[in-house]
């Protein structure tokens, strides 16, 4: 059985907050940076961290849900609920209030809720970005299992729908199915809304959302699946062709396959995001597709489908230990369709492990197609 750490979380965070925000207490407003502090799944919260303890506040429909998802996640803290929107800004003044200076997240607060803050709140506001970010990214064994098993349920619903890929179904049929098997399987949903893109016009689209747009011979199918499991997300694609490959198609799937095993080796602790998309990016241009590739070559993935870190030209990231990302190439033409190979991947001490196990080499595709 894996150690549930959520109660360390918040010890993690203040660490974190002395050295970087200067501030003595954190007032977190991001739901999602709350769920992962406090184990709460509701939809409306705020959080005031303090050097010895915690505080939620929320609204009148989650006061119960809230102290028991607490308590299941062996987090200690007081539950304020505020009836009213102006009632819930009461609570969070009175926590800020009995600290001089107070760290708001400033990249998820309107400016709007700033203002009120402001008013409401007699302490220092000091602007603080990616602290509790910082800490969530590094995920534990519990999250590294979750999405294990969301990649482990789009890996079989996958492997169930693929060979019906030649069979005259439309994108949207075969997002439907995709769909239906993974909740089947044990998901509480798809992690985002399946990709199924086929075709010269479609699949040239790295997010185009599923229609009802015949899979025809000679397409090239992206489909990019995930599952999402107790909040945790899992996000892999498969790019199959419906028939015999034309020469480009052969090509560039073979290219972008090169590109895709080449980043997932080269993922280590240590390595910068610059890098890693360097590792990619470099297969595909030496090919003379770079301009084809239009798109960074991947990101972190954890409560949240796309979190830090980014994997791309511009970062400067550095990789470490218990970091979830995707690596995923592709090459986009209108014309020629689209093809983008995607596994998740942990940082590992020795590398990385990937969770997913689709096959992605090209023998295993559908056979050509009845229609
Ligand atoms: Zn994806
Ligand atoms: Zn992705």
């Amino acid at each position: 059985m894996v150690q549930v750490t959520i109660a360390d979380r918040s010890q993690r965070v203040r660490s974190r907050l002395a050295a970087t925000a200067k501030a003595d207490a954190l007032l977190v407003s991001d739901i999602t940076n709350i769920r992962w502090l406090t184990g709460f799944t509701g939809s409306n919260a705020w959080v005031v961290l303090y050097p010895d303890g915690l505080t939620l506040i929320t609204d009148g429909r989650y006061g119960q849900q809230a102290a028991q998802q607490m308590a299941a996640a062996g987090v200690e803290g007081e539950v304020l609920v505020g009836a009213t929107s102006p009632l819930v800004v009461d609570h969070i003044a009175q926590c800020c209030d009995q600290f001089a200076r107070v760290a708001f997240e400033a990249t998820h607060v309107t400016y709007a809720q700033h203002a009120q803050y402001v008013q409401a709140i007699k302490s220092e506001l000091v602007p603080a970005t990616g602290i509790v970010e910082a800490e969530r990214r590094v995920k534990d064994a519990r999250e590294i299992e979750m999405m294990a098993q969301a990649c482990r349920i789009a890996d079989q619903a996958l492997a169930e729908v693929a060979p019906t890929l030649a069979d005259g179904l439309t994108e949207a049929q075969v997002r439907n199915h995709l769909e239906t098997r993974m909740r089947e399987l044990g998901a509480i949903g798809p992690s985002y809304e399946t990709i199924v893109a086929t075709g010269p016009i479609n699949a040239a689209l790295p997010h185009h959302r599923p229609t009802s747009t015949l899979i025809e011979s000679g397409h090239t199918v992206i489909i990019d699946v995930g599952a999402l499991v107790d909040g945790y997300h899992s996000d892999m694609t498969r790019t199959f062709f419906i028939g015999e490959p034309t020469a480009l198609q052969r090509e560039l799937y073979d290219v972008v396959l090169a590109a895709q095993r080449a980043g997932v080796a080269a993922v280590a602790a240590g390595i910068s995001t610059k890098e890693l998309d360097g590792v990619c990016r470099r297969i595909i241009e030496e090919a003379g597709y770079g301009e084809w590739f239009t798109h960074g070559t991947g990101h972190g993935v954890g409560l949240l489908i796309h979190e830090d870190p980014f994997i791309n030209r511009a970062g400067d990231t550095i990789l470490q230990v218990g970091d979830v990302v995707t690596v995923e190439p592709g090459v986009y033409h209108e014309g020629f369709g689209g093809i983008r190979i995607e596994d998740l991947v942990v940082v590992t001490s020795d590398g990385c492990r990937v969770l997913t196990a689709s096959p992605k080499d090209s023998s295993c595709l559908p056979s050509p197609p009845t229609i």
